[in-house]
């Protein structure tokens, strides 16, 4: 039986990463990774599917993602499991299951990996994503969401996005409430004008209509009340917290009063990135378009959901396949390599003839045991074919076996600016070559 055609491809709103795309992803993790660690984060890896209930009972029941997005599945002992939509949750899920209240606080963890949702695809959206994310665990003053933010802030200045931040609160339990009884009372005059999504949100949860990106429920989320207006005096100084760490750190800020997030667990603090991306379009005028690259806030009322224990938090997650768009769209060709630079091969090596060949496959080793980047050619049989690749390269030196070097266990050092050549033992060949790599350096020269 035979797979048909349309079945040899990835599922839809997935992909594969290969080459310069995977290259960049790579570098982009690598910079996140270590920042976050700098500041106090440390590595967590949760499993890629949790029980479903975990996630419908704190994201919420009626919002996008437990509604219509969730890869829910049944186990063959009848479990119902979930490919995990995010990673808040799981992380406090992990939290409480290794004690890690015992732990000094706040717990900084970080997570990097993929998440699955049920989306339709778009630029830079996929089913399966790639998302960078960073939790602060136990910390109920501003601090923690302004240490997330900072960080994050510090990762795009890194990779040389512009950004621009903007900032919300949604209040507590306390003040919550009035302000969607206003969000209510506001939605119902124009309920016959929005969009047929936000009728049925305006049932569920009112709050959710703000999020709606419908063209025709945009005037209605301009005049809506905003929480901010609402907010009771404790989430007030919190959120005048937030501000004045902004300040402190010089990370300008915009607020938006319409900016909700997706899910319910959001208390105080929530925080968005978007990317400004300049492209020039055909008439020479000049276009900034944004997506949002990261985005987060404060939970203080999740761990209730999960363990019924008290447990203040803040965290958010950057969108790693935005980010890398927004890269391979930026970047030129010589960007790109400046960007994800690898050693580069100092050295070549030349084989001729069969039996030069079978020597090249241990000598390799001996070479990589000594750190030697090194480049070679499998197709090339003629030296100066081999030659002209290897100053293509602009490595520094060539190490060449021919027939005679094969057979007397010898093999010629090539200094490629100069041309001059030396026969060598192997073993001496490689110390003299890891003494002239070194002196180079030394010289202050460039090694490529
Ligand atoms: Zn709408
Ligand atoms: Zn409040």
């Amino acid at each position: 039986m035979k797979v048909k055609k349309e079945l040899l491809q990835t599922p839809r709103g997935t992909r594969d990463l290969i080459g310069e795309e995977l290259e960049i992803w790579k570098r982009v993790s690598g910079i996140a990774e270590e920042i976050a660690r700098y500041y106090g984060f440390s590595e967590i890896q949760t499993p890629h599917f949790e029980h479903s209930e975990l996630f419908s009972a704190s994201l919420g029941d009626t919002t996008d993602v437990v509604e219509k997005q969730m890869y829910t599945f049944k186990t063959r002992g009848g479990d119902s499991l979930v490919l995990r939509p995010e990673a808040t949750v799981p992380i406090v899920r992990a939290y409480f299951e290794h004690g890690m209240q015992s732990l000094p606080q706040p717990v900084l963890l970080y997570e990097n990996g993929s998440f699955f949702r049920h989306e339709s695809p778009q630029r830079g959206r996929f089913r399966e994503f790639g998302q960078f994310d960073v939790e602060i665990l136990g910390e109920d003053l501003a601090v923690a969401e302004a240490t997330v933010i900072r960080v994050f802030s510090i990762i795009f200045k890194e990779l040389g996005i512009d950004t621009s931040l903007e900032l919300n609160t949604l209040g507590d339990k306390e003040c919550r409430g009035s302000w969607r009884k206003e969000l209510t009372s506001y939605y119902r005059k124009h309920l016959e004008k929005l969009c047929k999504d936000c009728k049925r949100r305006f049932k569920e949860n009112p709050m959710r209509l703000l999020d709606c990106k419908e063209a025709v429920c945009q005037e209605f989320k301009a005049k809506a009340p905003q929480m901010l207006e609402y907010v009771c005096d404790e989430c007030k100084a919190h959120f005048k917290e937030v501000l004045e760490f902004m300040d402190a750190l010089e990370i300008p800020y915009r607020l938006n009063g319409n900016l909700v997030r997706g899910f319910d667990y959001y208390t105080r603090t929530v925080f968005e990135f978007v990317a400004n991306i300049k492209t020039v379009k055909e008439d020479g005028t000049e276009e900034v378009k944004n997506l949002s690259v990261a985005g987060g806030g404060r939970y203080d009322y999740l761990a209730q959901v999960l363990g019924g224990k008290d447990l203040p938090g803040a965290g958010g997650g950057i969108g790693l396949d935005r980010v890398v768009s927004v890269l391979m769209e930026k970047l030129d060709e010589n960007g790109r390599e400046e960007f994800t630079k690898k050693e580069k091969p100092k050295v070549f090596l030349i084989q001729l003839g069969v039996a030069a060949k079978r020597r090249t496959l241990g000598l390799m080793e001996d070479l990589r045991k000594a750190k030697i980047p090194l480049a070679q050619s499998l197709s090339k049989d003629s030296i100066r074919g081999q030659l002209r690749l290897a100053s293509k390269l602009g490595v520094l030196y060539s190490l060449i076996i021919g027939q005679k070097e094969a057979l007397d266990g010898s093999i010629i050092l090539r200094d490629m600016d100069s041309g001059m050549q030396e026969t060598l033992p192997v073993d001496r060949a490689i110390e003299r070559l890891k003494l002239k790599l070194k002196e180079s350096s030394a010289d202050g020269l460039r090694i490529l």
